[in-house]
């Protein structure tokens, strides 16, 4: 056999199947000595994209597998180099006996992320459509998974590539008013950019509100339920869970008092942590719970406060609940107070309003307005089924949206106040920067390492 590592320069392989066992598992392999490294495992050529069956054996010649082997020559392939996938039986020891054999013949153990990383690095793929792949892959509900496919096939990078088109002609226009001043019609005084400026803006907010539906669909609504024992927390989980038959993963308390649950309604992935029953508390243990539970509500989308409405201090429950609530989380805690009990109260289901404060009535134990309150819900963040999420997104890139959007409008004020063209085209293209970081046209190591090292190995 001869030393093919000798000969190798950067191939990598990876297990590109779930750990587990299945009908079949892959390994993958790309690089420049991809089909090289697996000629030697089947033991014959392999053409282009032609299913082989092979005994997939080492270099002793002694079997391993037997499957198929795949070969698709750069730059045809996932990465745009020369790929191989071998498909041998689902089982984690076959499969590492074939990853072992590659590293044998010269390929690296591919770090997560890679092969998506390599196709990005040879244009095969823009960074928004290479996330996009290990959201779809995380997706947690259907409606995830869709948006998520949407922008693997580029409907997110098309919204962001028209406003970079958008951008990159204003900036033209701007730059050679700056330049040609002596030409007959001044640009900037004469209102065209100011128009253009407002419609580009205008672009921006609607890509920036879909954005935010596709983030939210990705990572979900975290929501905390919080209140005194027996005010019915757990009976509002329930009702909430219930509801939804496709409970995504129950996991177990990371504490004995923290709870958490992940759910959907209608399509919005919700995080729910029920936290232990807020009271001052001697006993060391529930004191724990009930630092941890101001810990969630710090960083909760919403805090459902619950309180148990027949009784008769109800109204005054949920004030007395609070009185550290501005010491420890300051006044602009998102709270909805919950007065269950509604069948024992006597109360209508309502959502009624006191001030800035939203109370609604509703009883998890007979299900009654607990309609209103997933509607609430979803109100409190914006979530609509019928946008349904045309692309999936991340808070990388709603945060780069908003850094576009400043300094557009940052751009517009200085062209309104002191007709200042110099400064407006400073903006811009620090607004181009932010909406190149998206699709990864202006990117750093820094940023592709965070990005791909989250994702699976062999993706
Ligand atoms: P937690 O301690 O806050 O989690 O409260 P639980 O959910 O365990 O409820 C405490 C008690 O109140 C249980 O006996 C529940 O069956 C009851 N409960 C909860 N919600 C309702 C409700 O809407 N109506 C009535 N009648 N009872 C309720």
């Amino acid at each position: 056999m001869s030393n093919l590592s000798s000969l190798d320069g950067d191939t990598i392989a990876a297990i590109a199947t779930a750990p587990g066992r299945g009908g079949v598992g892959i390994v993958r392999l790309s690089g420049p000595r991809a089909r090289a490294i697996g000629e030697h495992l089947c033991g014959k050529g392999l053409t282009p994209r032609h299913a082989h069956f092979c005994h997939f054996s080492d270099g002793g010649g002694q079997l391993l597998d037997s499957g198929i082997a795949l070969y698709f020559p750069a730059p045809n392939s996932f990465t745009g180099e020369d790929v191989v996938e071998l498909q041998g039986h689902g089982g984690p020891v076959i499969l590492d006996l074939l990853l072992r054999e590659c590293a044998v013949a010269g390929a690296r153990n591919a770090r997560p992320g890679e092969f998506s990383e390599r196709a990005f690095l040879n244009d095969k793929l823009d960074l928004a459509q290479a996330e996009a792949i290990a959201d779809l892959i995380n997706s947690t509900t259907e409606q995830a998974a869709r948006s998520a496919t949407r922008s693997l096939q580029g409907a997110f990078s098309r919204e962001i590539d028209e406003l970079v088109a958008a951008v990159t002609r204003l900036r033209v226009y701007v730059e050679a008013a700056i330049d040609f001043p002596e030409e007959e019609i001044d640009f900037l005084a004469d209102g065209k950019v100011a128009e253009q400026v407002t419609a580009l803006e205008a672009q921006l907010q609607g890509v920036l509100r879909q954005a935010r539906q596709g983030s939210l669909l990705q990572e979900g609504m975290k929501l905390v339920i919080a209140g005194r024992p027996n005010a019915g927390k757990s009976s509002l989980l329930n009702a909430l869970a219930g509801q939804d038959t496709a409970i995504v993963t129950p996991i177990e308390g990371t504490t004995r008092d923290v709870l958490r649950e992940h759910i959907q309604i209608d399509g919005m992935p919700l995080h729910i942590v029920d936290t232990a029953g807020l009271r001052e508390s001697a006993d060391a243990v529930e004191q724990e719970g009930i630092r941890r539970a101001w810990q969630e509500m710090a960083s909760a989308d919403r805090i459902l406060l619950v309180v148990d409405g027949s009784s008769p201090d109800a109204d005054t429950a949920s004030a007395a609940l609070w009185p550290e609530k501005d010491e420890r989380l300051g006044a602009e805690l998102p709270v909805t107070v919950i007065h269950n009990k509604a069948d024992l109260s006597g109360r209508e289901p309502a959502v009624l309003r006191q001030g800035d404060d939203v109370i609604i009535e509703l009883s998890a134990l007979t299900g009654a307005g607990m309609d209103l309150l997933r509607e609430h819900l979803k109100q409190c963040m914006g979530y609509s089924e019928s946008a349904g999420g045309s692309f999936s997104a991340r808070r990388r890139h709603l945060e780069a949206l908003e850094e576009a959007a400043r300094f557009l409008a940052a751009g517009q004020a200085q062209l309104d106040e002191a007709g200042a063209g110099e400064l407006l085209a400073e903006d811009l293209r620090q607004c181009h920067n932010a909406l190149g970081r998206i699709t990864g046209a202006i990117s750093s190591d820094e940023l592709l390492g965070e990005i791909f090292s989250s994702f699976c190995i062999g993706k």
